[in-house]
């Protein structure tokens, strides 16, 4: 199945405000809800679409990333790839979305009800991944060892010593909500905050376990495997979603940034989807012509230098370059000869180029059939 645009998902325009695509995604939260639309599959497939695409354009780094990359932007995040994403974590967002009290009043409570017993979200990690240019062009799964907070073994992440740890939460009754009265001069208000003696828990732990001291993460490592699409580009970010660190006694994890580096080629330099190479011949190659061998990303071609050719002159070889990480066209790999004036003669070679310095031959007529330094930058380029 092809994945929708993001905008047109919670039907907003590309340049809507975090507020206008807010108020979207509640309307579509709304008319998709599963408490509204009981046993609809379909209902369902688009309530989870419409909480794909707010979250991430509802985040300003992850929707600018899909403004520049598209869904390709996207890709090697956890929770996307196939399924979407899990309704528990569609729930523990929607208390930003419509307040714990309008949700709660509207669905009856239904899901809400899921927000006790999690405990903080963990925080992102940021780390730097430095591909070289062949990893760059064809993409490439890099796995790689990550310090951070991992979910405790010994508690499975509750925090808890057992499962006689726990207590409902006698100030909350175990809904983690509290509701409060009070008197303004229009008259009595009733607000719901969150239980300030279980954090919204719902639960006490008694007793805790002595491995992480009751925080249900301890620090460790994890490998993580990242796919990363072909043509990212220096100073590009990714996320990888849940890869981030743990969260409090069962807090759904953080993202984990990938900061990406271009690895500098010794002999190739990169220009946006273009690579350029710098040829360095002889004159004699220039003035007979020559086979040369140039690196590309993938390996070496060979190029032919006909007789005759001038220093300055730009040869292009077709989608050797990068490919675009949306559209994957390639671009191409620009070669600049430049010939090479030897700088120190031999007594001989001396002698001869002396035999050759008043020849008329050989003094410059560039004439009409030489492009000029900008036109031939025009023709590359165009
Ligand atoms: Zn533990
Ligand atoms: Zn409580």
């Amino acid at each position: 199945m092809t994945k929708r645009d993001y905008y047109e998902v919670l039907g907003v325009s590309r340049n809507a405000s975090q507020d206008e695509i807010k108020k979207a995604y509640r309307k579509v939260a709304m008319q998709y809800h599963p408490d509204r639309n009981p046993g609809n599959k379909e209902a369902e497939e688009k309530f989870k679409e419409a909480a794909e695409a707010y979250e991430v354009l509802s985040n300003p780094d992850k929707r600018a990333q899909y403004d520049r990359f598209g869904h390709a932007g996207m890709r090697g995040q956890g929770g996307f790839g196939g399924g979407g994403m899990r309704m528990e974590d569609i729930f523990t967002n929607f208390g930003d979305i419509f307040g714990d009290d309008i949700f709660g009043s509207f669905f009856g409570g239904g899901h809400s009800q899921q927000r006790p017993g999690r405990g903080m979200r963990g925080s992102n990690l940021r780390v730097k991944i430095k591909l070289n240019y062949s990893e760059i062009a064809n993409g490439v799964n890099k796995k790689i060892r990550v310090k951070k907070y991992i979910p405790c073994q010994q508690c499975g992440g509750n925090g808890a010593k057992d499962k006689g740890s726990f207590q409902t939460c006698s100030q909350c009754g175990g809904s983690g909500q509290v509701r409060r009265v009070t008197s303004t001069f229009l008259g009595q208000m009733q607000t719901v905050t969150t239980c300030p003696s279980c954090n919204g828990e719902g639960t006490i732990i008694t007793s805790k376990c002595n491995n992480c001291h009751g925080s249900g993460k301890v620090y460790g490592e994890e490998t993580v495997s990242i796919d990363i699409p072909a043509g990212v580009q220096q100073g590009m970010q990714l996320s990888v979603n849940g890869k981030g660190n743990a969260g409090d006694r069962g807090g759904a994890p953080g993202d984990l940034i990938i900061l990406i580096e271009e690895e500098a080629h010794p002999e190739l330099q990169r220009d946006g989807l273009n690579i350029a190479y710098d040829l360095y011949i002889s004159l004699t190659e220039a003035i007979f012509g020559s086979q040369q061998e140039v690196p590309t990303i993938e390996g070496h071609a060979k190029i032919k230098i006909p007789p005759g050719t001038q220093s300055g002159k730009i040869f292009r070889l077709r989608s050797k370059g990068f490919p675009d990480i949306q559209s994957h066209q390639r671009g191409d790999q620009l070669i600049q000869v430049n010939v090479w004036t030897p700088q120190a003669l031999t007594e001989d070679e001396k002698v001869l180029f002396e035999k050759l310095k008043d020849s008329d031959n050989l003094k410059p007529n560039p004439g009409k059939s030489e492009k000029s330094f900008f036109d031939k930058v025009r023709d590359v380029f165009s």
